[in-house]
């Protein structure tokens, strides 16, 4: 599989270091709030990067870490503690609301298919594997006290800035209109690594140290939770775009420095979801999570396809028209699965099959190009020479990386085309393919009922039925030999 590498800037094979092993490391959510839909994007791509190694026989470790401790609002170590605004805005403790957020993160995970990691640390678990990196590092002079607190000092690397070539003045480093510059650090790019001065009286969790009592900084979390799991050296480490700067870069800081060796080969970095107004999070003032899309009656599902029809490494523009496409295209594609015959009893053709598993393969090969992927379930819908049996065969195959319950979804469709046709061989009921099938199950009996009421002349109930269809939204258009309904 050739990806995209974001330390060496281009494309490369990836090769494990211990044969068909591999370790990936994915920085996990801050539980301060719900997860929205952009931060989602980044785990959706990442699920399809582990699945579609394991599609290619790799053995994936995955490890992913639950900071529920010690993020500040800025990136950079400045602003608020996060855990503490989300404890604040909520009366909560902030232990209930790393709880009920990590439990949210995770159901919305479900519900997009993002299989969960097979470790989840959170931090505050790792205390003291912190304190024994935090003191190798000042062992080795890599790291200083001041004011209270224990400092990275960069100037003692060959290359702090491994993922970019910017000259050091141009980052803006801890250094925003909104908050004080800290006055301790020796270099302007210095991180904190243990914090025992506090600027908020009220943290509530504080741990004792060597140097007091106090909470780790962020970044030092991933480089100890991904020893602690995965060893000295890692494969694949994941993230969004936005963490390359400075979290990724400060894990590479210490682990390097700890461990007095390279430690991870391949950086793979999702780019932004944006809206129209350049916001990552809310559109027109609503913020964007799994629930809201549900409560807007779309399957969360098709918002992974959404993320799927594009690459990775580029921008994704969110709209609600955009979202509605990638519905529609759901919508048909699964009409078109349901459309096949799972009930020939004829095994698959393995012979047969193999092209398209090539194709297949060929696109995730291809800097994992889900686009691509996802056309190549077309091609099996249109393959010659494939018989039912073959399509759902290679349609589930392809769906283990892609993760959009195609038969499942098609098996939902053929139901409610089945209740669809329901009503008597002289009068035909035709729900709408999409239709819950609950629902086109209750609207359908509803319009036998107003059709005999009619036969029977009974115009009373007949009308009744109709103004409760409409009350509810359905509306009717005569056919030739029966009735078709839409829900508006
Ligand atoms: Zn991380």
């Amino acid at each position: 599989m050739k990806l995209y590498n974001s330390l060496t800037r281009r494309k490369e094979i990836f090769t494990p270091r211990f044969g068909n092993q591999v370790s990936m490391y994915t920085c996990g959510p801050t539980v301060y709030h719900f997860a929205h839909i952009g931060n989602l994007r980044s785990y959706i791509m990442e699920d399809v990067l582990e699945k579609a190694l394991r599609w290619e026989g790799y053995d994936v470790k995955r490890v992913m870490n639950i900071t529920d401790v010690g993020h500040l609002s800025s990136d950079a170590d400045e602003g608020e503690d996060k855990m503490l605004k989300g404890a604040r805005r909520e009366h909560k403790t902030v232990m209930e609301i790393a709880k009920f957020y990590t439990d949210a993160f995770f159901a919305d995970c479900a519900k997009l298919n993002i299989k969960t990691p097979d470790v989840v640390e959170p931090a505050t678990n790792c205390i003291e594997d912190y304190i024994d990196m935090v003191t190798v590092l000042l062992d080795k002079g890599y790291a200083y006290a001041a004011g209270g607190n224990i400092y990275f000092d960069t100037s003692r690397l060959d290359k702090y800035y491994v993922f970019n070539d910017f000259a050091q003045d141009d980052l803006a480093v801890g250094v925003r209109d909104d908050v004080e510059a800290d006055d301790n650090k020796r270099n302007k790019a210095d991180f904190v690594l243990w914090f025992t001065k506090s600027k908020f009286e009220d943290q509530a969790l504080k741990w004792d140290s060597p140097w007091g009592v106090g909470y780790p900084g962020w970044h030092i979390e991933c480089s100890c939770i991904s020893k602690k799991h995965l060893g000295e050296y890692l494969d694949l480490h994941c993230g969004g775009i936005d963490n390359m700067f400075p979290h990724h870069t400060n894990e590479i800081a210490q682990s390097e420095a700890y461990l007095g060796h390279k430690w991870c080969n391949y950086w793979f970095h999702v780019h932004h979801l944006n809206t129209n107004d350049g916001k990552m999070s809310k559109s027109k003032g609503e913020f964007l999570t799994v629930s809201l899309l549900e409560e807007k009656g779309y399957d969360p599902l098709v918002y992974r396809l959404f993320c799927l029809q594009s690459h990775y490494r580029k921008g994704l523009v969110f709209t609600w028209e955009n979202l509605d496409n990638a519905a529609v295209t759901y919508q048909k594609l699964l009409t078109r699965i349901a459309a096949l015959n799972p009930d020939t009893g004829a095994e698959p053709d393995l012979e047969a099959v193999k092209p398209y598993q090539a194709k297949f393969q060929k696109s995730l090969d291809n800097d994992l190009n889900t686009s691509m992927a996802v056309t190549n379930l077309y091609d099996v819908l249109k393959g010659k020479g494939l018989t039912d049996a073959d399509k759902l065969f290679l349609l589930a195959d392809f769906d283990r990386v892609l993760g959009l319950n195609l038969l499942q979804g098609a098996e939902k469709v053929r139901k409610s085309a089945k209740t669809a046709q329901s009503g008597t061989g002289e009068y035909r009921i035709t729900a709408p393919a999409d239709a819950d099938p609950a629902l086109a199950e209750e609207v359908n009996a509803l319009l036998l009922r107003r059709y005999e009421a009619r036969k029977a002349k009974d115009w009373a109930e007949s009308d009744r039925i109709r103004d409760e269809l409409s009350g509810r939204g359905i509306v009717l258009k005569d056919a030739k030999d029966g009735v078709n309904w839409t829900k508006v």
